[in-house]
């Protein structure tokens, strides 16, 4: 009867329920000790100056390790932001990609980091500081650091934001508006705030060029940062027509598998030697100098 069929139906979503609780509490727990175990580590992707090929730096990705196998960001991140672990973490990953990057420096001198900024941390009192702190440590010099956050942490408080953005932008690091176009404020911030840098959200590109609309947004950011006299990067850059489009509008830099995925340590230091993006997909594109 319905009746049954609506009994079975809500057990079984009674089930799918408590699974994801049950799945939530054990990583929340897991996570807890993932920081004590040294389970993270972070991964880097290049970033390339469209104008030369060069790689300028790179944005530090955070991966876990879990006993039971790689657990992806998207799923993890969440939950340190609702238990609050994300603080330490953060903390972690910001002092790990700072040092790496005053190593990185010795070698490559312009070399730049991004980092990721979640909304627990974009807190007035203690991120200053912090980022202040955590430069010292790691004897980086505050322009060699990009924070990135998103629009979501704007539109809570435009105020406060400014004022937080002031005090980090006071310190010399650049800020960059990551996923951008994928929010729902209003564009009147921009003018309002102190920004360095838009990210154009990867699920724009993936569009680009089958999806007039998606292709038209990126123009649009493009046309809209120049204006603003705001830089602009280009994630999830995948194919030899993204970095067309890109170039010819003049994007300022690019990332994405087209040029490498994000790469452990080892791995990354191996691609910086050629200095120049050399992967099959970018040998033979000519503006990619000599
Ligand atoms: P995000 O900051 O927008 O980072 C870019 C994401 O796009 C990364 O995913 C990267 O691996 C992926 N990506 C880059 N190029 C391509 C491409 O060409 N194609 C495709 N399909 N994907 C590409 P990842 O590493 O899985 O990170 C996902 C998100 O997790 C990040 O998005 C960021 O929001 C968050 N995240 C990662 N590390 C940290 C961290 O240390 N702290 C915080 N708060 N969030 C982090
Ligand atoms: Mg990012
Ligand atoms: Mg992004
Ligand atoms: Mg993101």
């Amino acid at each position: 009867s319905i009746k049954d069929i609506r009994r079975n139906s809500f057990s079984y979503y009674e089930q799918v329920m408590s699974d994801r609780v049950i799945e939530r509490m054990s990583l929340a727990e897991m996570l807890r000790e993932a920081v004590d175990n040294g389970e993270f580590e972070l991964y880097y992707q290049p970033k390339i100056n469209l104008k030369d090929g060069m790689v300028v730096g790179a944005e530090a990705l955070l991966r876990w390790h879990s006993r039971d196998g790689m657990v992806p960001p998207d799923r993890f991140i969440p939950i340190a932001e609702q238990t609050g672990l994300i603080l330490p973490i953060g903390e972690w990953v910001l002092l790990q990609a700072c040092e790496q990057a005053h190593i990185w420096r010795q070698e490559y001198p312009e070399f730049h980091m991004g980092v990721n900024l979640s909304p627990a941390q974009f807190d007035l009192d203690y991120l200053p500081r912090l980022v202040a702190d955590i430069l010292k440590e790691a004897q980086l010099p505050a322009e060699a650091l990009e924070l990135e956050i998103t629009e979501g942490m704007i539109i809570e408080d435009i105020d406060n934001t400014v004022q937080i953005l002031r005090s980090l932008r006071d310190l010399g690091v650049e800020i960059s508006i990551d996923d951008f176009g994928t929010g729902y404020s209003s564009l009147s911030y921009l003018t309002r705030l102190p920004l360095d840098i838009l990210k154009i959200d990867r699920s724009f590109m993936f569009e680009v060029p089958d999806s007039r609309d998606s292709t038209n947004v990126v123009l649009s950011i493009l046309a809209l940062a120049r204006s603003l006299n705001l830089k602009v990067t280009a994630e999830g850059v995948e194919t030899e027509d993204h970095v067309t489009l890109l170039h010819d509008h003049r994007c300022t830099y690019i990332q994405g598998y087209f040029c490498s995925r994000p790469l452990p340590v080892a791995e990354f230091e191996e691609f910086m030697r050629h200095r120049q993006c050399r992967c099959a997909n970018c040998e033979g594109i000519t503006w990619f100098s000599q």
